[in-house]
């Protein structure tokens, strides 16, 4: 590995720039996210940074079942974010539509739109678990975790925080 390679390395591991998108959700995930932001919790001490741009992006949070008003935004942010770039499934919505499933207005769960490389299970997940996930997508982005194949990432266990998905 050149030595620019392991300075950006480090630099994608240490400190990953996050873009949340809401596809729908019913703000039950957005909420803990965001208290992944406040002083108890406080993701930018591990140097994750919650950025409004997804042009400036590494990781894309997604919440929600992607609904189809929101489907072809979704694809839009995708494509602003530049490569190398890590898409987290943000609580049960996302993974498997959760509650809203079967409905006409609902075109997920998110790995027919996306490649998703981490799971961040639960029904909201707490911000511990989210910010466990964060720190996975960041060990993808720099190249210390393998990408999953397609379609391949498990659900993780989102720690012992958890709280059972519906
Ligand atoms: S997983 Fe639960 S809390 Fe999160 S958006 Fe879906 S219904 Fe709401």
């Amino acid at each position: 590995m050149s030595i620019l390679s392991s300075i950006m390395s480090t630099a994608r591991r240490r400190s990953p720039w996050v873009f949340h998108a809401n596809a729908g959700s019913c703000n039950g995930c957005d909420i803990e996210f965001m208290a992944c932001l406040t002083p108890r919790y406080d993701m930018e001490q591990l140097g994750i940074r919650h950025e409004a741009s997804p042009r400036h992006a590494d990781i894309i949070v997604v919440s929600g079942p992607v609904t189809r008003t929101t489907c072809e935004a979704l694809e839009t942010v995708y494509g602003q974010v530049p490569d190398p770039k890590v898409v987290v499934a943000l609580g049960s919505c996302p993974a498997s539509c959760n509650v809203f499933a079967g409905s006409p207005t609902i075109v997920g769960p998110l790995d027919r739109i996306l490649p998703v490389d981490v799971y961040v299970p639960g029904c909201p997940p707490r911000p511990d678990a989210i910010i466990a996930g964060l720190v996975e997508a960041a060990a993808i982005l720099a190249g210390d975790k393998p990408r999953p194949a397609p379609g391949a990432a498990q659900l993780g266990t989102g720690g012992a925080a958890d709280r059972t998905p519906r």
